[in-house]
């Protein structure tokens, strides 16, 4: 998708701070950072949200997230790690190319929920 900010973001059009890579999946820091580390997790390929992902990008994208995961507590050690994804405006969907957030937390004012 040409006008997709996260498509330029795996066409290298706009930069990002990558924090995994493979043929399928990249993970990069959220420019808005909502706790320390806070990741997002996309497939390469563009599809909306939840409801138009392909089975097995979606699970190309999940076989990597818990060592995505690992990744993210030996780098910033919180204490806990949300993971949540957004699909619609409704729900908080402000990009529309399916990516899940991973949260790191570190106590109960780290800024998130
Ligand atoms: P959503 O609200 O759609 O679930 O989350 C979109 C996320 O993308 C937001 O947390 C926002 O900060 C992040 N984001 C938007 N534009 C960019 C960008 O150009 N670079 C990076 N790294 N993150 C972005
Ligand atoms: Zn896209």
């Amino acid at each position: 998708m040409s006008n997709c900010i996260f498509c330029k973001i795996v066409n290298g059009e706009i930069p990002s701070a990558k924090v995994f890579e493979n043929e399928d999946v990249l993970a990069f820091l959220d420019i808005s950072q909502i706790t320390k580390g806070h990741t997002l997790v996309i497939p390469k390929v563009h599809n909306e949200n939840v409801y138009d992902l392909p089975e097995e990008t979606a699970s190309k994208l999940f076989e990597v997230v818990p060592e995505i995961s690992r990744a993210i507590k030996k780098e910033f050690k919180p204490v806990g790690l949300n993971l949540l994804n957004n699909n619609g405006a409704f729900a908080g969907q402000a990009v529309f190319h399916y990516h899940l957030h991973l949260i790191p937390r570190y106590d109960e004012n780290d800024g998130f929920g």
